[in-house]
């Protein structure tokens, strides 16, 4: 690059991490930096994968050329990918020539019918650690990769992950004042409750009602609580998935012990699939997960309606799950809001007021399914009822040697 070009060069990369800082917008900024790296590295292509420090998995979170349902289903391993030596060594990678290297992005190119020629990606680093991988794609006019190119990277990647931090931040400091506007509407009917009952002239049936308010406003606080707890432990990335073999017919079974007084006061029948698949799951928060989906098919169901669980093998992106369906006969759900059932704090307006709850459940159950490597979905028809299905890694035993 001659001088003059080489100022050019600096000068946009220093325009761009301007706008990079100016964006809080998570998907919009990362829209920005891989049409960057697209530019600047004069590439036919771009993308960046985020590691979820739960599952330990690194995750298509933006890409030039790949669209978002399809990304949604690509998981990249840490081992045996050249996105996750890049993660763990914390070092920039290029590929010169792809056809001749094994690796992960093969699979990936016969998902989405693209052929990686080469590629360059570096680390994306905040002070304390690795989050993720930038990578430039194809170099156009059948050039390589040149050290200048790799610095030019390395400087846009770091600028992109202090933005990115910076976003995430943003986030949560949304989440935290959508908490306590949350926390409020209870704790202000508890107030209110006390001052009636303060009052010196109220009758005796009154009182008996303004007990039941609070205890039932008191039981919200404390649903609010740990459900927030639970989403901002997953958010950060504090908590850890312990996987382990286990059976999944019984850890079914006991999560329906536990709802069935609340399906009896319904009448709700509750079936399950008469198979014991073997799952490679962390047993206490798959437990939450199918406890919240059970609650969720009783408390949106219909009196005298009925629930089935079933259970089937499903071959996803090459690898064998078990894909977990509850199944129930309720009030179902508008394709409207169907896109919305998995946000922080949604509730469908029309049963809001029918049901108690915190619109976080569902939310959790998204972050714990897709920390096993799983996805969450569902289908359902307004008045008929709804399925929220769940997919759960098999456990695959090691053969046997003989
Ligand atoms: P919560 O039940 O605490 O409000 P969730 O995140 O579990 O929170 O669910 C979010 C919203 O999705 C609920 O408020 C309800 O409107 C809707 N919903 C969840 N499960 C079902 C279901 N099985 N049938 C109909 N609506 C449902």
């Amino acid at each position: 690059m001659d001088y003059q070009t080489l100022i050019a060069h600096y000068k946009r990369i220093i325009e761009i991490s301007q706008q990079l800082t100016a964006t809080y917008d998570l998907t919009a900024l990362l829209r920005k930096i891989v049409s960057a790296a697209k530019e600047l590295i004069n590439t036919e292509a771009a993308a960046i994968l985020l590691l979820d420090e739960a599952s330990g998995q690194l995750r298509f979170a933006m890409s030039t050329n790949i669209n978002f349902s399809e990304m949604e289903e690509i998981i990249v391993p840490l081992e045996g990918s050249i996105a996750g030596w890049i993660v763990t060594h914390g070092e920039p990678r290029v590929i010169e020539n792809a056809r001749q290297t094994s690796g992960h992005f093969q699979g990936v190119d016969h998902r989405i019918s693209f052929e990686t020629r080469n590629l360059l990606g570096v680390p994306m680093r905040t002070h304390q650690r690795v989050i993720g991988v930038v990578q430039a794609v194809n170099k156009r006019s059948n050039l390589s990769f040149t050290d200048e190119d790799i610095m030019t990277l390395q400087t846009l990647a770091s600028q992109a992950a202090i933005a990115i931090e910076n976003a995430r931040l943003f986030q949560q400091s949304d989440f935290i004042a959508e908490m306590v506007h949350e926390l409020r509407t209870p704790l202000s009917a508890l107030k209110a409750s006390t001052i009636l009952l303060q009052h010196p002239n109220l009758p005796e049936s009154k009182r008996a009602d303004v007990i039941t308010t609070m205890r039932n406003e008191t039981e919200r606080l404390i649903d609010l609580t740990s459900d927030f707890l639970d989403i901002a432990r997953l958010e950060s990335g504090r908590i850890s998935i312990n996987v382990a073999p286990c059976e999944l017919y019984p850890l079914v079974a006991e999560s329906v012990e536990i709802v069935q007084p609340q399906a009896n006061q319904k009448h709700i029948n509750i079936y399950v699939d008469d198979v014991n698949p073997i799952v490679r799951i962390d047993r206490s928060k798959t437990k939450q997960v199918i406890l919240n989906l059970l609650t969720n098919a009783i408390k949106y169901n219909r009196p005298k309606g009925s629930i089935h669980v079933r259970m089937q093998p499903l071959e996803d992106n090459g690898d064998d799950f078990v894909q977990l369906t509850v199944a129930d006969t309720g009030y179902g759900i508008a394709k409207e809001h169907q896109k919305n059932m998995f946000q922080k704090f949604y509730r469908v307006p029309t049963t809001e007021n029918i049901e108690r709850g915190t619109g976080l459940g569902l939310a959790i159950c998204k972050h714990i399914v897709e920390a096993h490597g799983g996805r969450i979905w569902l289908e359902s028809q307004e008045g008929v009822g709804s399925e929220f299905h769940i997919t759960l890694p098999l456990h695959r035993p090691p053969a046997e040697d003989n």
